[in-house]
């Protein structure tokens, strides 16, 4: 069966690294694209409760797609949106770069 947790992890290590690879100067189209790409991952997202919520947190806060680091931002900041509703802690999104693009220092 589909394990919540895991499709949980896997999904939101592909958006992060997508937003972290994200340009650092997109066109119109990209920034357009992004916007949609967003709406649509919901809506084909095979967990209904998630993809529900999701999808008002979208309308809520639409996709800032100005540039990568923005883009990382807001999701960074979604994604502890729903941290907080899972009793999760809040990740420190000046990490961001460090967990999903550049790695960690020693
Ligand atoms: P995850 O939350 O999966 O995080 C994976 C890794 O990302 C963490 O180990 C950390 O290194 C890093 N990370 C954590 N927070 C951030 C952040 N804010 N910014 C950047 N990196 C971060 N589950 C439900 O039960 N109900 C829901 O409504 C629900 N909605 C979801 C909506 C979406 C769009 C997605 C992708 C997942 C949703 N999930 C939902 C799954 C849930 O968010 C977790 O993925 C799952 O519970 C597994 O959690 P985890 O503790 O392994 O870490």
């Amino acid at each position: 069966p589909l394990d919540r947790q895991q499709l949980g992890r896997n999904s939101w290590s592909v958006l992060h690294t997508i937003a972290a690879y994200y340009p650092e100067t997109p066109t119109v189209d990209q920034q357009k694209d992004m916007v949609q790409f967003m709406a649509l991952f919901t809506k084909f997202y095979p967990c209904t409760d998630c993809s529900e919520d999701f999808k008002e947190r979208l309308i809520a806060n639409p996709p800032a797609t100005q540039n990568n680091s923005i883009l990382s931002q807001w999701l960074c900041a979604m994604h502890n949106e729903v941290n907080v509703k899972l009793g999760k802690p809040e990740f420190d999104c000046n990490l961001v770069n460090q967990r999903w693009r550049n790695g960690w220092k020693d």
